[in-house]
């Protein structure tokens, strides 16, 4: 049984947690949700524990709840890897 309050409640902390993630100043020269942000960076934030274990992943069944909550990672990954190519750039046009 999936409650679906809860489901929306880990996301909303999962959320929260990439937010924190993404703001680490130590951090903002780096781009979440990558081996080097994970290897070299020592990062391990929501987006980078979850590329590391996406990689890792043979079994390709999850739980519903898990998926529910890796389609979201999946999202903010792919957002926050736009967001930063666009930065790029920029800057390169500057
Ligand atoms: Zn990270």
């Amino acid at each position: 049984m999936n409650d679906p309050n809860i489901t929306t409640m880990k996301i909303m902390v999962l959320g929260a947690e990439i937010d924190i993630e993404l703001a680490d100043p130590e951090l903002s020269s780096r781009t979440h949700g990558t081996r080097s942000c994970y290897n070299r960076g020592g990062c391990r934030g929501p987006l980078c524990t979850y590329i590391m274990r996406r990689e890792r992943r043979t079994d390709k069944t999850v739980a519903v709840i898990q998926k529910e909550l890796d389609d979201y990672l999946e999202g903010r990954l792919t957002q926050h890897h736009a967001d930063r190519a666009d930065r790029l750039a920029n800057q390169r046009r500057a």
